[in-house]
């Protein structure tokens, strides 16, 4: 199932997490007509807000367990369709016009920006067909989490213009572009708005599962009552997302696109690695897993931080970009930035692959390489709960070697 998974600290009640159910029918009605996803989600986040100062809406999320349904739910076709909708809305450019975005520019944005350094980084991991491994569940997929995408399709979205393409990303997608606070900051930034992009498509289509009648006649069809309620309740960990990830562009764009001195880039050099990506990640916990901020926080806004994979000459960088001003990333960078870069190298898979949907694997490197321990290694960290550091006694993934470690 996308989406939190709620097993952290004490149960909370279905009939708790239910009573947010009509105040969210509400915020679902209301979107549910609006084309312009970055709008829609805005909308929610309004109306969601205007409850919770009301005290009509709990202050806390999560989902329910898959444990919660009756066998054979959760893998039923009617269900896995209505999943599928979300899962396709994600990956398939849609059928409406977005605005470049860039501040203040008003053209239409292309179809397919890349998030990733286009013809660098993306190349050191692909295979003789050119194509990489995604990791994401795909309802559509029993078991195979890892999906084979053409790396001219990965990590695409209706970001730029085609002329801010060009003038923004410049300097960052050359060859042996500097690694400078300069080059840096746009790719953390194209990596925020990458991740925002999916977040409001998300809420969008989950408002849609809410508010149309398919997901209740399912429901009724298979004598489960949770089923919309518990999209419901997804879509509010979305409408959390979306709100701190907008806030957090807004900010970065007022501060010089994140050049301002309190945006702060912990940028690590690799020999090599057999995966990247770009994207935003909630933190929850520290280096010693203990909680920093709990996950159930519908308000809390200063536990993101963002990372992008990042090629130069024949080096890679994996950078995670933060805002040193708050307080629960501040605190996680910190800790990484003392530790052994052997025990940084064997943190970098549950940082990247936790809660990230938006990262490339090497299918030459997965099929020919990688021992059961590192295929263990990559699986334990998709699955987990949040970022945590679980197991460094198992070292890095082969081939992962965190030779540096500054910060711009
Ligand atoms: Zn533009």
């Amino acid at each position: 199932m996308f989406g939190y998974r709620d097993s952290l600290e004490r149960p909370v009640s279905i009939e708790r997490y239910a009573e947010d159910f009509l105040p969210l029918c509400d915020v679902a009605n209301k979107i549910e007509a609006i084309a312009d996803p970055y709008e829609a989600a805005r909308v929610a986040v309004r109306i969601a807000d205007r409850y919770l100062k009301k005290g009509q809406l709990h202050p806390e999320m999560g989902v329910f367990s898959t444990d919660s349904y009756d066998d054979g739910v959760v893998g039923h076709h009617k269900v896995r369709g209505l999943e599928r909708t979300v899962a396709n809305a994600l990956e398939k450019p849609r059928n409406i016009n977005f605005t470049c975005c860039t501040p203040r520019c008003e053209n239409a944005a292309i179809k397919k920006s890349h998030v990733i350094q286009r013809n660098k980084i993306l190349s050191t991991i692909v295979d003789k067909s050119n194509a990489v491994f995604q990791t994401k569940v795909h309802p559509d997929e029993d078991l195979e989490f890892l999906q084979k995408v053409g790396w001219k399709n990965a990590s695409t979205f209706p970001g730029f213009c085609e002329s801010c393409e060009s003038t923004q990303f410049s300097e960052a997608e050359q060859k042996n572009a500097a690694v400078t606070r300069e080059t840096v900051s746009k790719l953390i930034w194209r990596a925020i708005c990458f991740t925002r992009y999916r977040r409001a498509i998300e809420l969008q289509e989950r408002a849609k599962i809410v508010s149309e009648p398919k997901a209740y006649d399912v429901a009724k069809n298979l004598e489960e009552p949770l089923i919309p309620v518990s999209s419901a309740l997804i879509m509010k960990t979305r409408i959390a997302a979306f709100r701190t990830l907008d806030r957090w562009i807004e900010s970065f764009e007022r501060g010089h696109c994140g050049l301002a001195e309190r945006f702060r880039y912990l940028v690590l050099e690799l020999e090599y690695a057999p995966f990247v990506g770009a994207g935003a990640i909630p933190v929850h916990f520290d280096i010693s897993r203990n909680l920093l901020s709990s996950p159930r926080k519908f308000s809390s806004s200063d536990n993101y931080m963002s990372f992008t994979s990042l090629c130069s000459g024949e080096k890679q960088y994996v950078v995670f970009g933060y805002d040193k001003s708050h307080r629960i990333s501040s605190k996680l960078i910190e800790q990484l930035r003392r530790l052994d870069p052997h025990l940084i190298s064997a943190y970098l898979p549950q940082l990247v692959f936790a809660n990230s949907d938006t990262v490339y694997l090497s299918p030459t490197w997965w099929e020919t390489e990688a021992d059961e321990v590192d295929k263990h290694i990559v699986l334990h960290s998709f699955f987990m709960n949040f970022a945590q550091m679980v197991f460094p006694w198992w070292g890095p993934l082969k081939g992962v070697n965190v030779v540096n470690v500054f910060q711009l």
